[in-house]
């Protein structure tokens, strides 16, 4: 069981007990070198790998961003397609009604043809 304070492995100053972060993974629950050689440590290994690390971020965010976009052009797609059926039901529901009273299904075209023939 180590004791403290002991001299840091790494830079050989004699440090308390707080001034080793905790680490339940350890047999003393504190890791081995000081708090500010592990903060140097972690900072160095940040510089060295700053790239890579924003790298992976930048995937992530960039899946999460293609997933939202999926999910909305789903939703769209789906919004559309209701609409269409709602508004080929009210077509259908137009025509029949103008067949009930006698009005000829006529295209534009053919609309657009009698008015210049009278
Ligand atoms: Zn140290």
């Amino acid at each position: 069981m180590p004791s403290h304070p002991k001299p840091c492995p790494k830079c050989g100053v004699i440090t308390a007990e707080d001034g080793f972060s905790i680490d339940r993974s350890k047999a003393g629950g504190r890791k081995s070198h000081c708090k500010i050689c592990d903060g140097q440590r972690a900072q160095a290994y940040y510089d060295a790998h700053r790239d890579e690390l924003y790298a992976k971020r930048e995937a992530v965010r960039e899946a999460a961003w293609e997933a939202e976009l999926k999910a909305l052009e789903r939703r769209h797609r789906r919004k559309v397609a209701a609409a269409r059926k709602l508004h080929d039901a009210q077509v259908r529901r137009q025509k029949e009604f103008l067949r009930s009273i006698g009005v000829p299904d006529l295209s534009p075209e053919e609309i657009m043809a009698r008015g210049s023939a009278e």
